[in-house]
């Protein structure tokens, strides 16, 4: 049995799925090194499609919720999470969509409410480490984009003993906040050459949404790399245990074609957006310098 955890790495994810694709193998890595991993579900998925071809849509769409839940709790099994805590919160669907309305999503969630909540979470496993995404959400969605705006000030406000008072958790500050990447340069090289395979690949995909320059990030200012290449197997699983998104042809779960970035998938890349700590410019360990 490994020692009792010296660290505590936390990531804020907006839907089920997401931990696994932008963190899967950093949980597992660190998760392997013995350290507490929490992970933070703002929602429960209940926009989106049903991919599960078991399911019949009129009879799964009202406990949407639900089911994701018990993918979410699958998958946290398989990524060897410590704790999985759900914020409770109704998925705001894509942008535009009449889901952005209901007063119950996250979208409509007051921002310092929110972030109370998380900051309750947040001083009750006392975290060196945060994780969410860039101010885009990673790819515009308005959960993706509240996920990290609760994740931001509740960097700045855990340990304000004022803000949202809890009488029994003493204030906490975290010593690093990270956003997750995608590397541009790969994005582009991946993309061109699944399409010379195939021209249709990602042919239902609107190519506006969809572009290297509004998802990756230049691999100039990725500050982290996480190597999560033994961990691919667990990755994948993990992925699986997501029957109602990821459907068996997803590229999710397909090798990446020949001559394409492998890392793409294989390592796991953050920008490093707030340390109180001195540490490398370039790092492979989101503990370095603690
Ligand atoms: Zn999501």
């Amino acid at each position: 049995m490994p020692e009792s955890p010296r660290w505590c790495i936390m990531a804020v994810h907006a839907h089920p799925d997401d931990e696994v694709i932008s963190t899967g193998g950093t949980f597992l890595r660190y998760a392997e090194e013995g350290q507490r991993t929490v992970l933070v579900c703002a929602t429960a998925g209940e926009e989106g499609e049903i991919h599960d071809p078991d399911l019949v849509e009129e009879e799964a769409r009202p406990r949407l919720g639900e089911i994701r839940t018990r993918e979410l709790q699958c998958a946290a099994q398989t990524l060897k999470i410590g704790t999985l805590e759900m914020l409770g919160y109704r998925d705001s669907g894509m942008a535009g969509t009449p889901a952005n309305e209901n007063p119950d999503c996250f979208h409509q969630a007051d921002l310092d409410e929110a972030t109370a909540k998380l900051v309750r979470l947040i001083r009750r496993y006392r975290p060196e480490i945060l994780i969410s995404y860039n101010a885009f959400g990673g790819y515009g969605h308005p959960d993706h984009i509240k996920a990290h705006q609760i994740t931001k000030a509740a960097f700045e406000r855990a340990a304000d003993p004022s803000f949202a008072p809890t009488p029994e958790l003493s204030p906490w500050q975290p010593v690093k906040l990270y956003e997750t990447a995608i590397p541009r340069e790969a994005m582009v090289r991946w993309l061109e050459i699944a399409r010379q395979q195939d021209p249709n690949a990602f042919a239902n995909r609107n190519s506006e949404d969809w572009s290297p320059e509004k998802l990756g990030t230049p691999e100039a200012e990725i500050t982290t790399v996480i190597d999560t290449r033994r961990y691919q197997e667990a990755r994948i699983a993990a992925l699986r245990c997501h029957r109602t998104q990821i459907p068996e042809d997803s590229f999710f779960l397909k090798p990446l074609p020949d001559g394409a970035p492998q890392d793409l998938f294989s390592y796991e890349h953050f920008v490093r957006v707030r340390s109180l700590v001195k540490a490398p410019e370039r790092e492979d360990d989101l503990l370095a310098g603690l």
